[in-house]
């Protein structure tokens, strides 16, 4: 017996060459049975939403964008180790390295610090890696809901220290309330 009138999946349809009738012919049929999937959508409960005026909500464990974390006295607690770049599976970190001179003790917490740190944000897919990598409790991506915005430039989601380290007065803040 010949296999090619068979299907595995049971799904195979003999395509018929008939001549359609005036009523096929008229699309009334296929026209209402559209309308009627159309209206009965109408009254359904939309699954759109108007983002970004409208948000959904957020799970509890969501991760948001990234922050780099200052200490209980305001200064960077990032060590530009580079653990979180070589943990990232997205190759998303990068970062230089420089000496902290003497005068910078109030900025960085520890010798060495990361003059530039940056994150594709493009590339991240917000694994959480980095954050469980880090020694210093440097990087965590925040619970907040703060998202990435989107843009028409790739350059733009290069993000550097400026947008990434802990703005000073939150970790003020931070420090208040922990005393
Ligand atoms: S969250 Fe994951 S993908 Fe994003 S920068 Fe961190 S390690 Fe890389
Ligand atoms: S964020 Fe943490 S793991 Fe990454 S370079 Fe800084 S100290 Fe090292």
């Amino acid at each position: 017996m010949s296999i090619q009138n068979t299907s595995l999946s049971g799904r195979k349809k003999q395509v018929s060459n008939k001549e359609m009738t005036l009523g096929e012919r008229l699309y009334i049929g296929a026209i209402a049975g559209g309308m009627a999937t159309t209206f009965k959508h109408l009254f359904k409960k939309k699954v759109t939403i108007n983002y970004p005026e409208e948000t959904r909500p957020f799970s509890p464990v969501y991760r948001g964008q990234h922050m780099l974390m200052r200490d209980e006295e305001g200064r960077e607690r990032c060590t530009a180790c580079g653990l979180c770049a070589l943990s990232c599976p997205a190759e998303a970190i990068t970062m230089k390295a420089a000496e902290r001179k003497p005068e910078e003790k109030h900025l960085y917490r520890e010798e060495k610090y990361a003059e530039i740190y940056e994150i594709n944000m493009l590339r991240c897919i917000y694994c959480g890696l980095c954050e469980e990598a880090c020694p210093k409790q440097a990087i965590y991506l925040t619970k907040s809901k703060k998202i990435v915005k989107a843009d028409t430039n790739r350059e733009h989601f290069i993000f550097g220290k400026e947008q990434l380290v802990m703005p000073l007065d939150q970790a003020i803040q931070n420090t208040a309330k922990s005393e």
